[in-house]
């Protein structure tokens, strides 16, 4: 199973599908194939997923990231982004068993999708991305050769992913967002893509920040909102804004009044403080037998 449901950087390109088209398929427990597509997994998680796959196994996002998926870069300039791990020797889904997939009602949604490809994209000329499908024939996978008939759409329902697009859309966005305002920029700082990360994946470490005095200090939020931020939907959702807020400049959630003068005044010392440092060592440049102790 090779699936990406990021925005599409597959070699392929394969006929595009909207929603009322047909496509013969058809998967059992019993087909000739059965987990087939799940010892050839290539599947890159989205941040739905990951809340539903931590809730199923009943571990922490942190604990989920660390045990069960391996970082890599979704695009040339470096964004970050987690497949589910495999074993070492082989592309075996660790979550697989004879019987199947041990997680089927939490499946991520590109196992959800599989045959069939998302694919959304943002043309140059159009105000919103646009969503099309493909399907992926792959030699392991016969049921291609089944006899049914159905549109995406019917197979979308069934295979229950309005959910998962629900919940994954916004970020999808972030992300065309983030690469076509890339190369007027320059590279995007380490800096971003590690809050991109931890507002995208690690829903748990995103709530500890949310915790921290400097991020109440920072933002005017009522105890209300802070009490919905122990559900890992609402804060995923929370994440979404806050990561259009910091990395677009998108102000939807409100600051703290004086807030942004204290960082700004925060950032003048530390500039200072790396000035006054430049300044030492030009001057012990110029004097190098003098010890940095010495008045
Ligand atoms: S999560 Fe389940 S369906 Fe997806 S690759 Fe693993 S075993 Fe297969
Ligand atoms: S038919 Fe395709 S999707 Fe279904 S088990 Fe076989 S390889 Fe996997």
């Amino acid at each position: 199973m090779s699936q990406d449901m990021s925005p599409p950087q597959s070699p392929l390109v394969p006929a595009l599908l909207d929603l009322d088209d047909t496509i013969q398929f058809n998967c059992y427990q019993v087909i000739s194939c059965f987990n087939a597509c799940c010892k050839q997994a290539d599947i890159t998680l989205a941040p739905y997923d990951i809340i539903r796959l931590k809730q199923r196994l009943g571990m922490s996002s942190t604990e989920f990231l660390k045990k069960h998926t391996v970082p890599f870069e979704m695009d040339a300039s470096g964004m970050p982004g987690v497949k589910l791990r495999t074993t070492d020797e082989e592309p075996v889904c660790l979550l697989m068993t004879d019987q199947g997939c041990s997680v089927y009602a939490d499946r991520p949604s590109a196992c959800r999708y599989y045959p069939v490809g998302l694919m959304a994209m943002r043309p140059s000329d159009a105000p919103s991305e646009e969503h099309h499908y493909c399907l992926v024939e792959e030699p392991h996978c016969k049921g291609h050769q089944e006899a049914r008939k159905l549109t995406v759409a019917e197979y979308r329902q069934e295979q229950g992913v309005e959910e998962y697009d629900e919940l994954n859309r916004e970020w999808y966005q972030i992300i065309l967002k983030k690469r076509s305002a890339g190369p007027s920029v320059g590279k995007p700082s380490p800096t971003s893509f590690q809050f991109f990360f931890l507002c995208s994946y690690d829903v748990d470490r995103l709530r500890e920040f949310t915790a921290t005095q400097s991020f109440r200090n920072t933002y005017a939020l009522s105890e209300e909102d802070y009490a919905g931020f122990g559900d890992d939907v609402s804060l995923l959702q929370f994440g979404y804004r806050l990561m259009k807020q910091v990395l677009f400049g998108e102000e939807s959630i409100p600051l703290r009044e004086g807030a942004l003068e204290e960082r700004i005044e925060k950032r003048r010392d530390i500039i200072e403080a790396r000035r006054q440092l430049e300044i030492e060592m030009h001057r012990q440049k110029q004097d190098p037998y003098q010890s940095p102790c010495e008045g």
